[in-house]
């Protein structure tokens, strides 16, 4: 299985290549991530800039965790 993040507001998803655990992680605490992020810009993981970047533009719609099989 692959998980994502889709916004049910635009009906796109983005599947990160992480694990479920690490997606939910990362949008419960998108605030304190992205202020990390800010002051370290190499370091962090492809998926967690994928899923920033995603949680960003879509910062005011509703966001569910989703998954789809390979
Ligand atoms: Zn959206």
């Amino acid at each position: 299985m692959q998980y994502g993040y889709q916004c049910e507001d635009c009906e796109i998803a983005i599947f990160p290549a992480t694990t479920r655990a690490e997606l939910s992680w990362l949008r419960d605490r998108v605030h304190v991530v992205r202020e990390v992020a800010k002051h370290a810009h190499t370091g962090l993981d492809s998926w967690m800039l994928e899923g920033l970047a995603f949680l960003d533009e879509h910062s005011d719609h509703s966001i569910v965790l989703v998954s789809r099989r390979n």
